[in-house]
């Protein structure tokens, strides 16, 4: 019998001029995605995407749990294919099917008769089907509202499709569909999570992180790596960007007023991050902030954040509380990772009283004492770039 993975279009079904644009992207990361794992067809036909085993080394396992990270997807399941013979179809559901249809007790049959020259319509399939099982398994029964399996047959145009339950696939648009952002990546729990719900709207990442070296450790680098690979499931590679920045908090450290240093910081993190942004072709700039969890995340701070770059700075955490973004962050795999100790430039040198009301006219005074382009221009140029893929 031979298996086949089926992937249902999410949002993307429903557009207009665009959807052979983002079909044709979506095509492109599935088979980028299962490429080490053997030989696999991908094709598409009625807003499915199939993905079929070619080579007998295909691991479909590895295959289904690479996809059900897509984005684009609003379902996923596993399927028997099965030529358009009804009483084919009724073998392999009991054949397929068998050691789920012996666990549980009730059961209902659904079709989808998308091929219309299919000679049985799809009620008279539902019945004729279910009496084959309740035949052939007679501790079943039928419950039509809450089975504890449906059993689904698809005649589509190539095949038929036996499957049982189809399980949610990972949302959101196609990678790429929505352009590039640069994400700001700490190694805290916040940042992976913000570049994933981005990358969940169609954005290609690129990352940079900060590092303070000899203040900030090689562990510390490494998690942040570390945190881009697993992000690298979602989003397919990232380039990831690491930028010493150990000068510029020594300045703001010696030259500002201590009650700003956070502030002043987080400024000099955006401009950098604007340069790389051009160079990358990102436009826009992606942050973990939430409004009201440090004291550089008030709505002033942020304000004063916000006119350092002229991108836009998408914050999609900001309004969710932390046990919502620890749900995510454990999601994907990303939280025990995040909450290793070791420290981030941030708590390098982090003021006892810092400014929750920052004035811009005050932060803009004591930048007066820093070389600016100077600092920014060493940043930039010992800035390192490192290729992550899963
Ligand atoms: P996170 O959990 O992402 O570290 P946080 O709640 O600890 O966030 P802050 O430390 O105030 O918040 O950082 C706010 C945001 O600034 C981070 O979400 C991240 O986008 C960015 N950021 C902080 N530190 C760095 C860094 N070293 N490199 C790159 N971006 C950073
Ligand atoms: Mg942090």
């Amino acid at each position: 019998m031979n298996e086949i993975i089926l992937l249902k279009y999410g949002e993307i079904a429903l557009k207009g001029l665009n959807k052979s644009v983002f079909e044709s992207m979506l095509m492109k990361t599935c088979r980028r995605r299962v490429r080490d794992l053997g030989e696999f067809k991908i094709y598409k036909s009625q807003s499915t995407m199939y993905c079929e085993p070619v080579s007998p080394d295909a691991d479909i396992d590895g295959a289904f749990d690479r996809l059900s990270k897509v984005f684009g997807f609003a379902g996923i399941a596993r399927a028997a294919v099965v030529e358009k013979d009804f009483s084919k179809i009724q073998e392999t559901a009991a054949e397929y099917l068998a050691d789920q249809l012996e666990e549980i007790e009730t059961f209902k049959v659904e079709a989808k008769r998308s091929d219309k020259s299919f000679p049985m319509k799809s009620p008279e399939i539902c019945a004729e089907l279910g009496g084959y099982l309740l035949e052939k398994f007679p501790h079943l029964r039928v419950d039509v509202h809450h089975p504890d399996l449906t059993v689904t047959v698809e005649v589509r145009d190539y095949a038929a499709y036996v499957r049982g339950e189809q399980l949610p696939g990972a949302g959101g648009m196609p990678i790429g569909s929505a352009g590039k952002g640069m994400l700001l990546i700490s190694g805290g729990i916040d940042s992976p999570v913000a570049g994933y719900m981005m990358a969940r709207r169609g954005l290609e990442l690129t990352a940079i992180h900060f590092v303070s070296p000899p203040y900030t450790s090689d562990m510390a680098r490494h998690k942040v790596l570390d945190l881009v690979k697993k992000m690298c499931a979602y989003s397919g590679r990232i380039t990831t960007l690491v930028v010493p920045f150990t000068h510029i908090q020594e300045e703001i450290r010696d030259k500002c007023a201590e009650e700003y240093f956070t502030v002043i910081m987080r400024r000099y993190m955006m401009k950098i991050a604007q340069i790389a942004a051009e160079r990358y072709g990102c436009e826009a700039l992606i942050t973990g902030e939430s409004v009201g969890q440090v004291a550089s995340q008030t709505i002033p701070a942020i304000a004063c954040t916000d006119v350092a770059t002229q991108l836009p700075v998408l914050r999609p955490l900001i309004g969710m509380d932390k046990d919502e973004i620890v749900t995510i962050a454990r999601k994907i795999d990303t939280f025990e990772t995040s909450i290793l100790p070791y420290e981030d430039c941030c708590t390098v040198f982090t003021p006892k009283h810092p400014r929750t009301r920052p004035k811009l006219a005050s932060i803009l005074h004591e930048e007066e004492a820093l070389e600016e382009q100077a600092l920014i221009d060493e940043a930039v140029a010992g800035m390192e770039q490192i290729t992550i893929s899963i």
